[in-house]
């Protein structure tokens, strides 16, 4: 079956070939256009056995990566803003036969030498050409993906077919997605978020893409208000929203007629949530997942109540990333290897899970593939969480960088981060734990203030979350900074904190 009936099995004159497909700035194709220029790209990448995308937040971008994949061959998506250093391990890591990139992009040096395929995407002559068709398999590797570098150097993960027609049918069992829908897109095309869920979902739902090239609250408003329905974003943008809102009254009303809101790649802090949902009525709805399991939770999001007094939107909750997905297991399990039973939201197990939506294996990495898997198949995520009573999955944080363990308790660095954001005197927030000679591992804000000339002091901040969750969770040492270290995908990297 293929990945994208909407460009495969429908004839070029059917009335769904003239639907939009994407929509980068102005530049749009509808989907015979992208069926024929994606069609003009398939014979030069055939013989490939995996090709490099310079994955700039293009149309070109998405033609390449189509072509690609209807041509059955492995793409390699490459971050347009790595340094050389990295970009020379992914390419002698993934050795790909050929690059796509787009008409004129120069590229930097470790690509030299590589051979070179220009992505036009007004190469193209609608109905002239027949349709593609997809020879892509199930269990073919459709794409290596490199993870986010968030806690270590990036790993390709091998990401079958089957896994992104299995995650992205998931989703829109969840979310009622359809082909109806027009998405707004804000983020970078090289890694799960952007590129699997933000173009491949809606070209395979034969739905559309508008892509901001550079995310902008204006950008949403303009979009969501000119007839998108649906907004993918990072926590970082949903906090420039929450920013906005009391200044833009028409991003308000552009986000409460949209159908879905969803953000992903890191936690949604409680605080922007509630900011969100208390202006605009809308609950954002979390999903959760990784670029070797693509997604693993969400909640369902059900339609608005009708009646005007009851704000049924979805079942969103705030600190929670919902509960499995369709044909997702997953279980949680304590440090001995113990699985929790208790829907207690407090024993705190790391989650493993199985099912259609995981990756193969770490590309030229058997011993972090082996040690990925438990022995009875089951993926160690390295994420902690704890399960409510009705099954609402809370994560706790990376079990590597996120739970600290001080004075006998287990303490998840997401709480107090969250409890640090909802005092005013707190623009940005990272918890993580040092060593101390009483406590084994003392706790540590580092903080953005939101005025640097008034900056919060330690006891007051101590006291807040004391008062909010307990007082064996208070910070004991303050760092104020000027900005968090942040990846691409606008993740916190605790590493760099107590480097330096
Ligand atoms: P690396 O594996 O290279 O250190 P990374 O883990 O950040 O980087 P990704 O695969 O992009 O790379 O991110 C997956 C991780 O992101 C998850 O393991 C989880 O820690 C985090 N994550 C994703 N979505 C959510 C969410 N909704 N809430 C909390 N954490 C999330
Ligand atoms: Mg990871």
């Amino acid at each position: 079956p293929s990945l994208f009936p909407a460009l495969t099995d429908a004839p070029a004159d059917a009335p769904a070939a003239g639907r939009p497909a994407l929509r980068f700035g102005e530049r749009s194709l509808t989907y015979a256009e992208l069926a024929a220029a994606a069609g003009a790209v398939v014979g030069g990448v055939r013989e490939a056995r995996r090709a490099a995308v310079w994955a700039t937040p293009t149309l070109e971008t998405a033609v390449a990566v189509t072509a690609a994949l209807l041509a059955g061959v492995t793409v390699v998506p490459l971050n347009p803003r790595s340094g050389e250093k990295e970009l020379g391990h992914i390419l002698s890591d993934s050795t790909p036969d050929l690059v796509l990139a787009a008409p004129g992009e120069k590229l930097p040096a470790p690509l030299d030498g590589l051979a070179r395929l220009d992505v036009d995407p007004a190469d193209r002559a609608p109905g002239d050409r027949p349709l593609p068709e997809d020879r892509g398999r199930d269990e073919d590797p459709a794409l290596v993906v490199y993870t986010s570098g968030t806690t270590g150097p990036p790993k390709g993960a091998v990401i079958p077919r089957r896994a992104i027609a299995s995650t992205l049918d998931a989703l829109a069992d969840a979310w009622q997605w359809t082909g109806d829908d027009v998405l707004v897109h804000g983020l970078p095309l090289f890694h799960v978020h952007g590129l699997v869920l933000g173009v491949l979902g809606p070209l395979r739902r034969g739905g559309s893409v508008r892509h901001l090239g550079r995310f902008s609250t204006e950008g949403v408003t303009r979009e969501l208000s000119g007839g998108a329905t649906m907004l993918f974003g990072v926590p970082t943008m949903y906090h420039r929203v929450a920013e906005a809102l009391p200044t833009e009254p028409e991003l308000v009303k552009a986000l409460a007629g949209a159908r879905l809101l969803v953000s992903g790649s890191a936690a949604l802090p409680v605080h922007d949530h509630e900011r969100i949902a208390a202006a605009t009525g809308r609950r954002v709805v979390e999903r959760y997942g990784m670029t070797e399991t693509l997604m693993l939770c969400s909640s369902r999001w059900t339609p608005p109540d009708p009646r005007p007094s009851v704000r049924a939107d979805g079942e969103a909750r705030p600190g929670t990333v919902g509960v499995p997905l369709p044909g997702v297991e997953l279980r949680l399990v304590e440090e001995d290897g113990t699985p929790v039973t208790a829907y207690d939201g407090e024993t705190v197990g790391e989650i493993q899970v199985r099912g259609p939506n995981l990756f193969t294996a770490y590309l030229n990495r058997p011993d972090a593939t082996a040690d990925a898997f438990t022995s009875d198949g089951w993926f160690r995520t390295g994420d902690m969480a704890v399960r409510d009573a009705d099954g609402y999955v809370r994560i706790v944080g990376r079990k590597a960088t996120d739970l600290i363990k001080s004075g006998g308790y287990k303490i998840g660095a997401g709480e107090i981060e969250n409890a640090l954001l909802e005092h005013p005197g707190v623009r940005e927030a990272a918890v993580t734990g040092e060593p101390d000679a009483d406590l084994g591992e003392r706790i540590v804000a580092w903080i953005v203030p939101a005025d640097h000339r008034t900056p919060p002091a330690l006891g007051e901040l101590a006291d807040h979350v004391a008062r909010r969750l307990a007082p064996h969770k208070r910070p004991r040492v303050l760092h104020l900074l000027a900005a968090l270290p942040r990846n691409d995908m606008g993740k916190i990297m605790k590493r760099a904190l107590h480097d330096g």
